[in-house]
């Protein structure tokens, strides 16, 4: 056996690792190792805390919580914001805690998609997030007959990441927008952001992007960058919980426009309880906001967002990196491992938080590795993402993965189960 092939390396790896102290932050079950951070991170003690926090001045304030209490609930969407601002490289003007991811892009396309003349056009590209498609869809319906003319996909040549320059050759005088994912939810590609961004500023177009496959796991510069809007979900590798209140992000640039979708919580805060019929504009990203923000599903966010506060990215993303780099490795030393298919990216600055690996028997193979006490993430038809997070996971956790799997291609375990999809996977 290889040095690289023992559990004592593993292990080595763990006295080295200078953000092992925060695994304890986490409920972490005994005897499950969790890979599946990119879907729904797992509950910290300081998250658990924040809600407890705002439940007690619920109780406590009644009405006065608005304005009382150690996180008066007027603000807080702002406060939050600020946090989410530092992971995205924008001023804490330009983003609020707001929404959902869906409903974000929703305001976002709605504030930003003008067709004028022969500028018509939005363009994304086939592997795409699903509800990036029906939201885009949505409001080309709205500007026109229907839901496809007006779209422009820019396809993949493998049918699992996309290549830049196909992209750029879209961008032409009948596109108006552009919206994509930083990171794609499936293969884990990174784009380049400066570089799209730049290219679609070149041709006179407004471009977004999708970061909820990247936000907490890679620094990003959007302001800097120049990127006109982008949106986030924060139950994913901020681990704010399920349903957790959504981000999004307008450059200064366009802080004048109005929200395609105006609420009363998008005010001028000194204005807002004036009631007038008048929509006084808030101050940058909170004129994005609608309603009254979902209280209880922000709170968590508090205790979430001071860990990265703490931690910073670049540590975040430097162990994140060393974590899927050993998964390779160790893939590639078993030969009951060798029989998956990479479809991640391996140069480092094409790669985002997660691996995704392609096997025929994907379905049930992660039957049998949750059975074994291994929770990936299973993605029709025939794709296994493994997310080993930073903050939680050890270099032991990921040799338990591997050597788990090793176990269940080497005895065919999987072969007990049916190779369907659950109803959520
Ligand atoms: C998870 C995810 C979403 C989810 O959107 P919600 O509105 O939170 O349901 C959207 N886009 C991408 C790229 C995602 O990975």
């Amino acid at each position: 056996m290889s040095q690289l092939q023992t559990l004592a390396h593993a292990q080595a790896l763990d006295e080295k690792d200078p953000l092992r102290p925060y695994a304890t932050e986490f409920y972490k079950k005994d005897g499950i190792t969790y890979v599946d951070g990119n879907s729904l991170g797992l509950c910290s003690k300081r998250a658990e805390q924040a809600v407890l926090s705002v439940f007690a001045m619920w109780k406590q304030h009644g009405i006065d919580g608005w304005g009382e209490g150690t996180y008066p609930w007027f603000t807080l969407s702002e406060r939050i914001g600020q946090a989410l601002a530092s992971l995205v490289g924008a001023h804490p003007d330009e983003v609020i805690a707001t929404g959902s991811t869906t409903s974000n892009l929703h305001q976002l396309l709605a504030t930003f998609y003008r067709p004028e003349g022969k500028r018509t056009k939005i363009v994304t590209d086939a592997l795409n997030f699903p509800t990036d498609f029906y939201v885009i869809k949505s409001h080309l319906r709205l500007h026109h007959d229907d839901g496809q003319t007006h779209l422009r996909v820019v396809e993949s040549q493998d049918g699992h990441t996309l290549c830049e320059d196909d992209i750029i050759a879209a961008m032409d005088e009948e596109v108006a927008v552009v919206l994509l994912s930083s990171v794609l939810y499936r293969s884990a590609q990174r784009l380049s952001l400066k570089k799209l961004t730049d290219a679609a500023h070149a041709r006179g177009i407004i471009i977004g992007f999708d970061l909820c496959h990247s936000i907490g796991s890679i620094p990003h510069t959007l302001s800097a960058d120049g990127v006109d809007f982008a949106v986030w979900c924060t139950y994913k590798h901020l681990n704010g919980g399920p349903g957790s209140v959504a981000g999004l992000y307008v450059h200064r640039r366009h802080h004048d426009r109005m929200p395609g979708l105006a609420g009363w919580f998008g005010s001028n805060k000194e204005k807002q309880f004036d009631m007038s019929p008048t929509f006084t504009q808030g101050d940058g990203a909170g004129a994005f906001q609608m309603g009254t923000p979902h209280l209880l599903s922000l709170a968590p966010l508090i205790g979430a967002l001071e860990l990265f506060a703490e931690v910073g990215l670049e540590a975040v993303r430097e162990k994140s990196l060393k974590l899927t780099d050993y998964f390779l490795a160790l893939l590639a030393a078993f030969p009951e491992t060798q029989v998956f298919t990479v479809r991640t990216p391996i140069a480092h600055e094409q790669r985002g938080g997660h691996i995704y690996l392609e096997h025929k028997e994907a379905a049930r193979i992660c039957k049998a590795l949750k059975q074994a006490g291994v929770i990936p993430d299973y993605r029709a038809p025939s794709g296994i993402r493994i997310a080993p997070v930073a903050l939680y996971n050890s270099f032991t956790d990921v040799y338990t993965v591997v050597i788990t799997l090793r176990q269940i291609m080497k005895d065919k375990t999987y072969e007990r189960f049916s190779n369907t999809r659950e109803v959520i996977a």
